[in-house]
């Protein structure tokens, strides 16, 4: 079959937007602690710039590039480091429990029988933050800490809080699986070519709350996508898209919830009440 590409048409430029600024690199990796012993991945390595840095700090370092030139450099630069493993790929395909504890030169004797949990870092190609998160909370399990750079207005949705404009679906998602804390935020001339926006540091400590809660995970998480599908409307008009009208008040009542109260202002727990009560309602109509 025959291209429909244009010629002349540029490739998409992949996020690149590359940190020149050295002090804030090494700030960005402090924030990651001792990590001596630890496994470090990184994402979207790039030219470098935390590379560097966490080359000399990390336990074992494995950094995921789709840019071939770039994975290709990087693999020359450190290939007398047996620490260091530059894979070029899409960090949204990687199968992170077979990449995590896979066997590499000589380390392979000196890795324990059950590994650790990973840290990630990464100044994200902003094109695809939210996959790239989902992404990493599907692997929710090889993480514990995941320190990463994505532009400010989206840092500001991941980490608001219910009831605050900022706050939705990629807030609730995030906070389900982490403890979300912004750290710092830096202009777009740290950067070359800068972007049009700033960028914030965002620190997550993964700690899944779904046992807590109640909840089973994927069901849940369908649940806030209907939920809070659209944030002008209210949580019952959202609702009614796939729950009959009377459960929903029922469940509502049930679980103390206002019916006129914007979805955006209900927390995680008051959320995890009411589709706990829609779902047991919607077994007992079964029978
Ligand atoms: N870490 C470098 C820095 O701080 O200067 C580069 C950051 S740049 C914002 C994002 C990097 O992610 C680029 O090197 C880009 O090629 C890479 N990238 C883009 N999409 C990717 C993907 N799907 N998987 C892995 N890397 C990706």
């Amino acid at each position: 079959m025959r291209s429909t590409k244009k010629p002349g048409v540029k490739k998409p430029r992949l996020g690149q937007n590359f940190l020149t600024d050295s002090g804030a690199a090494e700030k960005i990796v402090d924030v990651l602690g001792d990590i001596s012993q630890a496994l470090v991945v990184e994402i979207g390595p790039g030219k470098g710039a935390l590379t560097k840095t966490l080359a000399k700090r990390a336990g074992r370092l494995i950094a995921i590039e789709l840019d071939r030139m770039m994975a290709t450099e990087l693999r020359f630069q450190y290939s007398d480091n047996p620490r260091v493993e530059v894979l070029e790929g899409n960090v949204l395909n990687i199968d992170f429990r077979t990449v995590l504890h896979r066997t590499i030169g000589p380390l392979s004797d000196l890795r324990p029988q059950k590994p650790e949990p990973a840290h990630v870092i990464g100044n994200l190609p902003y094109y695809i933050t939210s996959d790239i998160l989902l992404r990493l909370f599907e692997f929710n399990d090889q993480f514990d800490l995941i320190v990463i750079m994505v532009q400010r207005e989206v840092a500001d949705r991941i980490a608001a809080r219910p009831g605050t404009r900022d706050y939705g679906l990629l807030s609730a998602t995030a906070q389900l699986y982490a403890k979300v804390e912004k750290l710092f935020t830096l202009p777009p001339e740290a950067f070359a070519p800068p972007p049009k926006v700033h960028s914030s540091v965002l620190r997550l400590r993964i700690a899944p709350r779904f046992e807590e809660l109640g909840v089973p995970a994927k069901e849940f998480i369908q649940f806030l996508k209907t939920a809070l599908a659209m944030k002008r409307k209210t949580l019952v008009n959202n609702l009614k898209a796939s729950y009959p009208e009377e459960q929903i008040r029922a469940a509502l009542k049930q679980a103390g919830v206002r019916p006129d109260i914007r979805t955006e202002a209900l927390s995680l727990e008051k959320m995890a009440g009411l589709f706990r009560g829609l779902v047991g309602l919607a077994t007992d109509s079964r029978g």
